[in-house]
């Protein structure tokens, strides 16, 4: 799974050694993980996000609390820190590219800008080769007019700043097609098939400055409101030409980015076994959890010895693992108001690790934190899973 390619090594100059600063866009639970793992190994971590009680402000070594377009803010996270990456896809190029003139930063301006526009991303994926649903760019009625009958039943989906399922809708015909564009504002988006989805995986790569690139286990994904709900590794209905055929689409994907940083792909399986890049993220992802408790090197980890020019680490998986995400719904589960969830109950289950991310409020449809259920083989992780599930009223399988 690792595979380290020939090449010339980081220079000694370029790399951040313990001790020194890393900068961090973003301060949601991905930057928190980042924090923990940057921490474990010596760095301190500067933190740019505007919200006073962000997850990773309560344990960045420095939160600067400043816009993401912030002129001083950005100067002071540059002045800080020798290397600096994101956890949030949607912050501005014209930041990054601020940055990367007194900094290093990674991954780069232009990569980020693709995996931030719909249309841009469907387009260098299906340039590289790599089949993306069939798609038409929506920027005006016209577009819906003339778009293929194919493309119905089809997803609206915004263009930029759509997550979790927001920024989607289901549209059956150009008529309700052209009623959601009007919704979302007329702003650009991309019309895609609905297709008949056999199951998803997704893969996590890192690719380091010299070209290093390693690949996670292909974990399998399941989403509920179009949310991520359960993420199993292995994969229980990837076959192995499946898990070659991702992991190599998703190596292609970084490496024609000329990418250097963590990076997700999502797929969809159909029917037919064929492989559909669904999305892509610049940065590490929900489905990748489960690295945390379950690789050598977890996905945060990967993303600090990225920044800090260090060699990557092996991924591989050491346990079984099932990943059931935490959504603020169980807060909710007595009805009216909020109740704290019986986190004990959850830990009877000794091969559960919990992770929460110090968010104060919950709300439906948030991510409060993860369950990641480990096991000698599959079963014993899915008996965890189900036992942590019911005691929290999380639906599994
Ligand atoms: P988000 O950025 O919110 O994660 P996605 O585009 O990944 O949005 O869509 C969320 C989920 O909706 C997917 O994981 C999949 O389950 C479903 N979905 C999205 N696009 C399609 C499609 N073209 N056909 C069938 N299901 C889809
Ligand atoms: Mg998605």
């Amino acid at each position: 799974m690792s595979a380290p390619r020939e090449g010339i090594r980081v220079p000694e100059a370029r790399t951040v050694q313990p001790g020194g600063w890393l900068g961090l866009l973003g301060g949601g639970q991905l930057g928190r993980m980042f924090c923990h793992a940057a921490q474990g190994m010596g760095y301190r971590v500067a933190v740019l996000d505007p919200i006073a009680d962000c997850p990773a402000g309560a344990v960045a070594d420095l939160h600067i609390r400043a816009a993401y377009d912030d002129e001083a803010g950005l100067a002071q996270l540059a002045e800080r820190c020798t290397a600096v990456t994101t956890e949030f896809e949607n912050v501005p190029a014209a930041s990054l590219e601020k940055l990367a003139q007194r900094c290093q930063v990674s991954p780069a301006a232009g990569a980020v800008a693709i995996a931030q526009d719909r249309i841009a991303e469907k387009s260098y994926i299906a340039s590289i080769g790599v089949p993306v649903a069939p798609y038409a760019e929506i920027r005006s009625e016209t577009d819906i007019a003339s778009a293929p009958a194919s493309l119905f039943p089809g997803i609206l989906k915004v263009a930029r700043l759509g997550y979790d399922g927001k920024g989607q809708a289901r549209v059956e015909s150009p008529a309700e097609a052209r009623a959601a564009f009007a919704s979302f504002g007329n702003v650009p988006c991309v019309l895609e098939a609905r297709l008949p989805l056999e199951f998803e995986v997704s893969v996590v790569v890192a690719r380091g400055f010299d070209g290093e690139v390693v690949t996670y286990p292909v974990a399998e994904n399941v989403h509920r409101d179009g949310i991520l709900a359960v993420s199993t590794v292995p994969s229980p209905r990837a076959s192995a030409d499946i898990v070659r055929r991702a992991s190599a689409a998703a190596l292609q994907v970084a490496v024609g980015l000329d990418y250097c940083g963590v990076l997700c792909v999502e797929f969809f399986v159909l029917q037919d076994d064929r492989l559909i890049v669904n999305e892509i993220a610049p940065r590490p992802h929900n489905s990748g959890h489960y690295s945390i408790d379950a690789c050598v090197t977890s996905q945060f980890e990967q993303q600090v010895r990225v920044l800090a020019g260090m060699p990557l680490g092996a991924t591989d998986l050491l346990a079984p693992a099932v990943m059931l995400n935490v959504l603020g719904d169980i807060w909710f589960a007595q009805g009216g108001h909020a109740a704290e969830p019986p986190w004990g109950r959850a830990l009877e289950s000794a091969w559960a690790k919990l992770h929460l991310y110090g968010k104060t409020e919950a709300r439906r449809g948030r991510k409060m934190g993860h369950v990641t259920c480990l096991g000698a083989d599959r079963a014993q992780a899915e008996r965890s899973a189900a036992q942590v599930a019911a005691a929290l009223g999380i639906a599994f399988p």
